[in-house]
């Protein structure tokens, strides 16, 4: 399997690469925005290594471009930028690992190797299902494209159950899933919640399996 490297101190993504190869992957090595932007139209890699600072497209414009495109391919930014605003940043536009600068090569190959894992599930920010889009990082549900307007409940339920869609979650899944420690749970929230997804969003979409719990069927079941 390919690995991208998109670094442009000479030096360091030599060393990467030198790294990668000896842990068994073939890596290939860029140095600026739009060469990787070009190479990744172009080639099957099974990861990327995305550094932040870069010429002619900054890292984080690359990795807005590729998700926006629809693809889901793994990618560890591998930064100096440290503060928990650019760690953020990074991770919201769809960058499924962080690693700051100085790093350690084995910890690097290991973490490449869960993320590849990881890629047989779904890598991209954006769920979808059917005509239903839910995007985490904005925390915005679209229908059939049309905005719809979720309360923070409503679309933590609704995310945990596109998460898990194809399995059943029970009540108290949902809740522990739903609320942090210590706070008041109505005994019928759930059930509410549930209720105005259903009007919102379509009546079939998250079925009752009675006595046990919700599910949202896999797409196109
Ligand atoms: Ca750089």
């Amino acid at each position: 399997m390919r690995i991208l490297i998109v670094e442009d101190d000479r030096l360091l993504g030599e060393g990467i690469q030198m790294g990668l190869r000896q842990a068994g992957w073939q890596a290939d090595l860029v140095s600026d925005g739009l060469a990787a932007r070009h190479a990744l139209a172009s080639e099957p890699f099974a990861a990327l290594v995305l550094d932040l600072g870069l010429p002619r497209l900054s890292g984080l414009e690359v990795l807005k471009a590729l998700r926006s495109a629809g693809n889901a391919l793994p990618v560890l930014i591998l930064t100096a930028r440290d503060t928990p605003q650019d760690v953020v940043a990074g991770l919201d536009a769809g960058a499924d690992d962080y690693m700051i600068k100085p790093f350690n090569l084995g910890e690097l190959t290991a973490r490449l190797r869960a993320l590849v894992r990881r890629t047989a599930g779904r890598a991209a920010a954006e769920i979808t299902h059917g005509e239903l889009r839910l995007d985490p990082a904005s925390r915005q549900v679209t229908l059939s494209g049309q905005p719809v307007e979720l309360s923070m409940r409503e679309f933590d339920l609704l995310h945990e159950l596109l998460n898990h869609a194809g399995r059943v979650l029970t009540k108290a899944q949902i809740e522990e899933r739903l609320y942090a420690w210590g706070s008041e749970i109505e005994s019928n929230a759930i059930e509410v919640h549930i209720h105005h997804l259903r009007r919102k969003l379509s009546p079939e979409l998250i079925r009752t399996v009675r006595g046990v719990g919700y599910l949202i069927p896999e797409a196109g079941k």
